[in-house]
């Protein structure tokens, strides 16, 4: 049994990875500020005596003696993290600093949540991990993009100078359960439009492309990424790509929605296109995603219809 420490544990993703590592036997506990995430997601956890919430922000300092830490305490949605993008640059840089601190003291491992997001709107395409990225400093997305940059600096420093033993994972469009309603990302919107017979909100032409991942295959990734002994980053995602405008045609289909398309103006420095070279992932990981767009997309839907 290991002690692990999950930031944003509340969140989308995190609240999937404590279901996953308590369920394995594991110590859990999750720390989370609670600003995207839910305790809902967490709640049939509560009860469970090797699960521990405790509410903090990672800004914050915090001491515990751990085996294992996955860093994934960030707002995810260009919504939420440009509604304070100082809050959220700060929680980048300041809180994987914190954890670090407590990673060296406890010689423990340390996961990093990194992102695509790092590529920016990229010149190469699909992205391999040796790619540096295409990146607008001082945009709207910078506080996010460079956040996730810096914080992958401070990482690799660790390492050199005090060799603590790090994980970097930069994670592709994720879907699933546990989106807030209030989201605001692609799929999660669409899904919401879609069952409310709503517009469905098209920024720019829906020509841009995303690649998009079922959570199951990457909670597994990250594990398995954790498990390795590996240093520098490693794609997780999955490389079916298809553009925003289909994306919406096939969510209109599944849910069997009267919704019309209406078209938005694109925010600025929205990528174009994101796809994942996942070689990388295939050979050292033996890891790969499984589920299909359908099928994940079917399971959001469910899990939507009981929300809304
Ligand atoms: P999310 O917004 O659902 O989860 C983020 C969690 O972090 C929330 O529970 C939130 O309350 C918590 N949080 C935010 N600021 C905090 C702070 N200062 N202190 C403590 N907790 C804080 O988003 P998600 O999709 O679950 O993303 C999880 C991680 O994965 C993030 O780091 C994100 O950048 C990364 N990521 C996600 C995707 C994706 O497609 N879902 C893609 C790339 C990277
Ligand atoms: N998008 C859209 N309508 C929405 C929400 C998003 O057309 O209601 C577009 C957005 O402009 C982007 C893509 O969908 O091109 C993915 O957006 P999301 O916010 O999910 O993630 P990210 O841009 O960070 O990949």
């Amino acid at each position: 049994m290991k002690r692990i420490l999950i930031t944003g544990g509340a969140g989308f993703i995190g609240s999937h990875l404590c279901k996953k590592l308590t369920e394995a036997g594991h110590y859990v506990i999750c720390l989370d500020n609670l600003f995207t995430g839910s305790k809902k997601n967490i709640e049939p956890l509560l009860k469970n005596e090797n699960f521990r919430f405790v509410e903090h922000d990672v800004t914050e300092e915090f001491c515990t003696d751990i085996d294992e830490i996955y860093n994934l305490a960030c707002p995810a949605s260009p919504p939420h993290y440009q509604y304070d993008p100082v809050k959220t640059i700060r929680t980048s840089v300041i809180g994987i600093s914190n954890m670090l601190e407590i990673a060296k003291k406890s010689s423990a491992k340390i996961l990093q949540a990194s992102t695509s997001e790092v590529y920016g709107d990229p010149l190469v395409h699909p992205q391999k991990e040796e790619y540096w990225g295409n990146v607008n400093p001082i945009g709207i997305r910078s506080c996010y993009d460079e956040g996730k940059r810096c914080a992958e600096t401070i990482m690799s420093d660790y390492h050199r100078q005090f060799g603590v033993n790090t994980r970097i994972v930069r994670i592709f469009n994720t879907y699933g359960p546990n989106m807030a309603v209030n989201d605001g990302r692609v799929v999660s919107n669409f899904i919401i439009q879609a069952l409310k017979n709503e517009d469905i909100t098209i920024y720019g032409d829906g020509s841009q492309t995303r690649s998009f991942c079922y959570v199951d295959d990457l909670v597994n990734g990250l594990i398995k990424l954790m498990e390795s002994n590996y240093h520098k980053p490693v794609n997780i995602g999955n490389p079916s790509e298809r553009t925003v405008l289909e994306l919406a045609s096939l969510i209109i289909e599944l849910t069997n929605s009267k919704s019309e398309i209406v078209y938005k103006p694109l925010p600025s420095d929205d990528p174009i296109k994101r796809r994942p070279d996942i070689t990388l992932a295939q050979k050292l990981l033996n890891w790969e995603p499984t589920v299909d767009i359908k099928d994940g997309l079917i399971k959001t839907i469910d899990y939507f219809k009981t929300k809304i």
